[in-house]
């Protein structure tokens, strides 16, 4: 048996009865001092209204003949309307209203918990599939970027074999010296659009261009930008951020079950790869690798932090898959790696 307190209006006169009213969620009844009867036992849902509880109103419950029962007993009044099985909705948004606390902290819980997926989620399974791809996936995907960027922005070097051949005993010998299991390739293109820029893809090739080489003032600062872009090979940062940046469109299309889109995606990873840039912290990665590898050889770093400023200075706005996407992150790299030589010392 529900019981609440509250006063109540005859709907005649305007005198205000202290009461109490009594339902087991079937029938109600309304009583006044003394017990005497001011409502009849009566069918509690066919002869009542009641008003929604909104923030901390008073709740009114009115009766047909133009009684009223009014009372600041809201968490009784939840009770009834439990019990009788009505105003379902309000009892939701009174919970809403009374738990919103609750409510926030469950938002911001999911907030955090998207936040972290597509942050540290998706980042951590794209490294694992990246990682997993088969040798001749991974050789497909680079013959069709290869040809998109020679489609799109490569003409063939005009650099004379000489030159060229100085900077692939150089190349190859990184290569084998690295022992990293990849096949590394050396091509040489000219670009316009592109500048003095290098790309790596995930098969082991990596592009100079000719810009590149010509702004490059001496061969070791070439070989820093080789073990970068091997770095990005080893640690395949190509496929990752691919995997990386589609993954949230990957798993929305998982969720609707929308297979034709994840075909097409998967079709156009070779284009992603040649558009999509190295995130701040693939680039600081391989900075890292070229950093190790000079402190090995015993050479100072300043001959690759001289070709990164030297390329960015020069730098057509354009991004890809290049050696540097933003110009204010060159010093920022830079002040990264002097940072960590001066650890590893
Ligand atoms: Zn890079």
């Amino acid at each position: 048996m529900i019981t609440i307190n509250g006063i109540f209006f005859d709907g005649q006169t305007a005198i205000a009865h202290k009461a109490v009213l009594e339902s087991d969620g079937i029938d109600i009844l309304i009583k006044g001092e003394e017990g005497v009867s001011l409502l009849d036992k009566c069918d509690l849902k066919a002869s009542l209204r009641i008003t929604p509880r909104l923030g901390g109103t008073r709740r009114i419950i009115m009766f047909h003949k133009g009684q009223r029962f009014e009372t600041d007993d809201s968490k009784g009044m939840e009770q009834l309307e439990l019990k009788a099985r009505i105003n379902k909705s309000s009892i939701i948004v009174s919970f809403l209203e009374s738990q919103w606390k609750t409510v926030a902290a469950c938002l911001a819980g999911l907030v955090i918990a998207v936040y972290g997926f597509i942050n540290f989620g998706i980042p951590f399974i794209a490294k694992d599939i990246a990682f997993r791809l088969p040798l001749n996936t991974m050789n497909r995907i680079s013959i069709d970027a290869e040809q998109i960027l020679d489609q799109r922005f490569f003409k063939p070097s005009g650099l004379d074999e000489e030159r060229k051949d100085d900077i692939r005993q150089v190349f190859y010998a990184l290569a084998k010296g690295l022992n990293s299991g990849h096949a590394f390739t050396l091509g040489f293109r000219k670009s316009k659009v592109l500048g003095a820029n290098a790309f790596a893809l995930p098969s082991g090739l990596i592009i100079i261009t000719d810009k590149l080489v010509e702004t490059s003032e001496n061969i070791r600062e070439l070989e820093g930008i080789l073990v970068h872009e091997m770095a990005h090979v080893i640690n395949r940062h190509g496929l990752r951020s691919v995997i990386q940046n589609t993954g949230v469109v990957l798993l929305i299309s998982m969720l609707v079950g929308d297979v034709t889109s994840i075909t097409s995606l998967a079709a156009g990873i070779p284009t992603l790869l040649v558009e999509s840039g190295y995130s701040r912290q693939f680039e600081i990665e391989a900075d890292e690798a070229v950093g190790k590898y000079f402190m090995l050889k015993g050479w100072d770093i300043k001959p690759f932090e001289d070709i990164l400023i030297r390329i960015t200075a020069e730098q057509p706005e354009l991004k890809g898959t290049q050696l540097i996407s933003t110009h204010p992150e060159t010093i920022e790299r830079i002040r990264h790696l002097q940072k960590f030589i001066s650890q590893k010392k």
